[in-house]
């Protein structure tokens, strides 16, 4: 498939950068990025994506939990775009439990995660919101707020990684 070209892989550099803020939401580019997002994590069975991944280093994830193979009590969730999140609160408890990437084909390892956090960002209509997230969805929320400041989940993971074939 020709979109997966465009998701970049572990050893590009921009992956590693700190994205930017976004200041203009309204932008008809930031809307249609999000479009794009949203389409790529459909088309790779994603269940998130950070525009960092596209080339596009601004602070722009996608949440998109779903119930799947790996994760069958995941919740069923529309796509959302998180705009300049931050993460302001977290729980004591952690949850370990296997990550992978779509910048990291065909590998998995075991990472730690908290449990429970709560989250500001802005919505794509630019409204401000304030949430807590548990298990699953705040596990992908981590993973994708790591991809604004160039981090990977392969840099958490303390076993060795293990082969995946999907
Ligand atoms: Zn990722």
């Amino acid at each position: 498939m020709i979109i997966n070209k465009e998701i970049l892989q572990i050893g590009n550099p921009i992956l590693r950068k700190i994205a930017t803020e976004i200041s203009d939401i309204d932008n008809p580019q930031i809307q249609t990025l999000i479009d794009d997002l949203i389409l790529i994590t459909k088309k790779n069975y994603g269940v998130g994506i950070a525009a960092p991944q596209i080339g596009k280093s601004c602070r722009l994830m996608i949440i998109a939990s779903y119930p799947n193979i790996r994760y069958p009590d995941a919740p069923l969730m529309q796509p959302m775009a998180m705009i300049n999140p931050r993460i302001i609160n977290h729980s004591e408890e952690v949850v370990e439990a296997m990550e992978g990437c779509l910048s990291v084909k065909q590998k998995r390892g075991r990472v730690t995660r908290y449990r429970d956090i709560t989250v500001e960002y802005l919505t794509r209509n630019g409204d401000y919101q304030r949430k807590e997230y548990n298990n699953f969805v705040a596990r992908i929320i981590q993973h994708e707020l790591d991809h604004l400041n160039g981090i990977l989940f392969v840099d958490h993971v303390q076993d060795e990684l293990i082969n995946s074939e999907v």
